[in-house]
């Protein structure tokens, strides 16, 4: 059996020319430009390239956009300054501090800072809450992607049993909770469950978002699972490229002219087993992007009420 591919590069490039659609019709009928406010603090090229995508994908779509890079040594309270005049700020309707932030900030604080009318990544207190509850809020951005994609090949998760590999904040909690909200049976796996690779072989859609290069095998799946691979780890070994990959010939193309070439928290084998798979590159990340687009047009309609 060899999986279907989940193609999410043209979910995502659906989801932004509906985002581009509806920011035309906002400025046309109330003159209304919705803003995006991103925060850099230091700088990490990999949070760069984020950024940098990020208010890229703005202006395309037409949103406004301003990036904000704050040095490495910046204190928390510096940042909190800052995100009280964003929060101030008419123009912007939601402001994203790119993660991984510098040890010396509390991140809990800066979530906590965030108004939660601005806050398009759904990390602050409130909207985690308003998540648990199904009630209307901020959907942290990969899994309301994962969600939409789901949803666009029709592939549908009531009854089923999914099994989340991971508890963060940013993903597999609130993956959890959108899944539970569909009526799948959910089990959230972390670094502590016990024989973890007997529980996923039982799954029916499996969502691997722990960050460990080829962590799940053909072994760990069942025939015909949806399989989604939210991980994105480097490999930057020939040996490596040649044991992960069956067509390895672009690869090592890509790992001679990069450095590195990315793979997920799935073996790219377990195609031969999935029913669905997400590609590494090419599946969940795009739809990331996508989903910070359609949101920052929610906050600007809702702060305004239309
Ligand atoms: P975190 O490091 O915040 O969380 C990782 C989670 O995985 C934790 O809950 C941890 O368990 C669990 N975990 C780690 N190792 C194991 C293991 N050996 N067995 C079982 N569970 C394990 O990562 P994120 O959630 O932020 O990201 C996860 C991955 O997804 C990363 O590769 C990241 O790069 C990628 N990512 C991709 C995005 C995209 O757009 N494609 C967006 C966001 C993230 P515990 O809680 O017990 O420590």
């Amino acid at each position: 059996m060899s999986a279907k591919l989940l193609d999410g590069l043209s979910v995502a490039k659906e989801i932004k020319s509906e985002v581009a659609a509806e920011v035309k019709a906002l400025f046309e009928t109330h003159q209304i430009k919705p803003g995006l406010a991103a925060v850099i603090v230091g700088s990490d090229p990999a949070s760069q390239v984020y950024v940098g995508s990020k208010v890229k994908t703005c202006e395309t779509l037409g949103l406004y956009s301003e990036q904000h890079t704050l040095a490495e040594t910046t204190t928390t309270e510096e940042l909190l300054a800052l995100i009280t005049k964003l929060n101030a700020k008419d123009t912007i309707d939601g402001i994203l501090v790119q993660m991984p932030l510098p040890k010396q900030i509390d991140a809990n604080r800066v979530f906590a800072a965030i108004s939660p009318s601005k806050d398009v990544d759904g990390f602050h207190t409130e909207n985690v809450g308003r998540l648990a509850l199904k009630q209307t809020g901020f959907v942290p951005c990969t899994p309301a992607g994962i969600m939409e994609l789901l949803k666009r090949y029709d592939l549908s998760v009531a009854g089923k049993r999914a099994v989340v590999l991971g508890r963060s904040r940013i993903v597999g909690l609130p993956m959890a909770l959108l899944l539970t909200h569909a009526d799948a049976t959910v089990t959230i796996c972390h670094s502590k469950t016990p024989k973890l690779r007997e529980i996923t072989k039982e799954a029916d859609i499996i969502i691997a978002a722990i960050g460990r290069t080829a962590f799940v095998t053909t072994e760990d799946i069942k025939l015909g699972a949806i399989v989604i691979d939210v991980g994105i780890n480097k490999l930057s070994e020939e040996t490596e490229v040649l044991r992960y990959f069956p067509d390895y010939t672009n690869r090592l193309a890509e790992l001679e002219k990069k450095g590195y070439t990315l793979i997920g928290d799935v073996e790219p084998v377990c195609d031969t087993v999935a029913g669905y798979l997400t590609p590494v590159p090419g599946g969940v990340g795009p739809l990331t992007i996508a989903m910070l687009m359609k949101n920052t047009v929610k906050a600007a309609r809702l702060r305004r009420a239309i």
